[in-house]
């Protein structure tokens, strides 16, 4: 039987420039080609059966197969195909090298497993997206409270509020129109629960396959920026009253000047200062001088609208700014504060007045000069008896 299948096969099949062997139904070796021989040591032996070439399974299910070639192992495909030579059943078995595409194979699957691992365990959200999301990392499906699911049937920009939407888009044409190669913008992201939550988000682009993706690399910064309100609370309220500082109102007087003086607004500013208020602290002591000045600021804090400015300017001495406002307005108001602070009864002191000044910023005039008149006009209040309102 060799010899014949010899004869008939043997020209054929060392023409293949793969490792071919033939057995019989018993899947015993009956012959190789040349290029099986030059691999394996099986030419040593006779009676092979095909199962001794396999030194492992582990890879049968996956039609693949682990052969030692010449002390070194190599993982075929093997190929099947029925001869029948004389009514008996023979087996053509070609034999595919694999190992290569197994390597890269194997080395995809461990990239793979890795970036999984990473972006699993990355305190930072990951998001690709192109026009809804692509990807997102577990972190960031713990930001936003939606499921990796819900993300894929989203926008990005879906997910933030009103402001950070229109933020996000112009950063966005930013990033497109000037190359750069990232941005960077501190927004706020609306959870699935509702929740408020600000986030600093690393923008860039990846080119994969001729479509352009934005990789996100997102970080929740809500503390950070708790943190930097309660700062900033130290820094521009008043301990005592709750209200803005000298400061703030630096500030706020600075920005309210531009825009009046830009826009040719009307802008007033009304400052008071309660009369004899040492003869509060000398007799009533200084605890309840401190409750007087909150009295008297939560009574004022009643009439002073959304858009005026309330500030203590340091002991008990106070200013509004009253932007929008002409000076016969900022003076009816001043009135009524003054009166509704005679009217009240203070703790333990009962009575209390304070003199008003109100000015109006005119033409060209500098910060300075403004202030300096609404200093002159309380301290012409006082000079004229205390208890009034002079306006200049
Ligand atoms: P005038 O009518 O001229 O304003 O008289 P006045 O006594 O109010 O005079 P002045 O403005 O010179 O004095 C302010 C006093 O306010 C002095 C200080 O003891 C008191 N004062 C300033 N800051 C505080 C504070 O935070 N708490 C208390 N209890 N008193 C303060
Ligand atoms: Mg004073
Ligand atoms: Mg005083």
């Amino acid at each position: 039987m060799q010899l014949l299948l010899k004869t008939e096969y043997l020209k054929f099949i060392n023409l293949l420039s793969y490792p071919v062997l033939i057995v019989d139904d018993n899947y015993v070796s009956q012959l190789a080609n040349k290029k099986f021989m030059s691999l394996h040591k099986i030419r040593t032996k006779t009676e092979t059966q095909l199962e001794d070439l396999i030194i492992d399974e582990s890879m049968v299910e996956k039609e693949k197969y682990i052969l030692e070639i010449k002390n070194k192992k190599m993982i075929f495909k093997l190929l099947s195909s029925k001869l029948l030579f004389k009514s008996k059943q023979f087996y053509l078995i070609s034999f595919f090298d694999v190992s290569k595409e197994h390597e890269e194979h194997e080395e995809i699957l461990f990239k793979k497993r890795m970036f999984e691992k990473l972006s699993e365990h990355l305190p930072e959200g990951i998001m690709v997206c192109e026009d809804k999301i692509n990807y997102s990392n577990p972190t960031f499906e713990k930001f936003s409270g939606y499921s990796s699911k819900e993300l894929l049937t989203k926008k990005f920009v879906d997910l933030l509020e009103d402001y950070s939407k229109e933020l996000f888009n112009a950063n966005i044409k930013k990033l497109l129109l000037q190359k750069k190669s990232y941005i960077e913008q501190e927004l706020q992201l609306l959870s699935k629960k509702k929740k408020t939550i600000w986030i600093r988000i690393k923008t860039s682009l990846i080119l994969d396959a001729d479509k352009i993706y934005f990789l996100n690399v997102i970080t929740d910064i809500s503390k950070e920026k708790l943190k930097y309100e309660e700062l900033s609370n130290i820094a521009y309220f008043d301990a005592l009253t709750g209200i803005y500082n000298r400061r703030k109102f630096n500030e706020l007087f600075l920005n309210e000047y531009k825009r009046a003086k830009r826009y040719k607004r009307d802008l007033c500013g009304v400052f008071f200062d309660i009369d004899h208020f040492k003869k509060v602290n000398d007799v009533y002591g200084h605890d309840i001088g401190d409750i007087i000045l909150q009295e008297l600021s939560t009574l004022v804090q009643k009439y002073v609208r959304e858009t005026d400015f309330f500030a203590r300017w340091g002991g008990e001495e106070f200013v509004i700014l009253l932007p929008e406002t002409n000076k016969e307005n900022a003076l009816i108001l001043a009135e009524h504060i003054r009166k509704s602070i005679v009217e009240k009864i203070f703790t333990k002191v009962g009575k209390v007045t304070a003199s008003f000044g109100i000015t109006q910023l005119n033409g060209q005039e500098q910060q300075k000069s403004f202030l300096k008149r609404l200093d002159n006009a309380l301290y012409k209040a006082k000079q004229e008896g205390r208890n009034r309102s002079i306006c200049l």
